[in-house]
C-alpha cells in the first residue's frame, strides 16, 4: 500500500515536470546573436538613420529594429526567418523588403 502511493506520487510529479518542459519548449524567446562591438555599433547606427531601434532592445522587447512592430513567433514564414531575425532584428516583412 505504501508503495503504491509512494510510486504514484512519483509518476504525478514526473508529470509535472514534463508538462513545465513543454510549455518552456513551446514559449519562444529570440536570443540575440552574438556580434563584434563594431558591427553592433555599426548596425545600431543604420538602424536610428531608418528610424529604428538598436537590434538588441528590439529583440529583447520582442519589436522589429526597423518598423517597430510587435514580433511574435508565428510572425515569421520559417525557420530561416526566425534566425534571421535573431542576426538582424527585423520583422518578416522588412526581411521581405530587403534588396
Ligand atoms: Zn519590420
Amino acid at each position: 500500500m505504501n508503495f503504491i502511493s509512494r510510486s504514484m506520487c512519483y509518476r504525478v510529479t514526473m508529470s509535472k515536470i514534463y508538462n513545465i518542459h513543454q510549455r518552456q519548449d513551446k514559449e519562444w524567446k529570440p536570443k540575440a546573436s552574438p556580434k563584434p562591438p563594431e558591427v553592433e555599433k555599426a548596425l545600431n547606427a543604420i538602424s536610428a538613420l531608418e528610424g529604428g531601434i538598436p537590434r538588441i532592445e528590439a529583440i529583447e522587447t520582442m519589436r522589429c529594429a526597423k518598423c517597430l512592430d510587435e514580433i511574435f513567433e508565428n510572425s515569421f514564414r520559417d525557420q530561416v526567418s526566425k534566425d534571421e531575425y535573431e542576426i538582424s532584428g527585423h520583422c518578416q516583412s522588412c526581411q521581405d523588403n530587403w534588396g
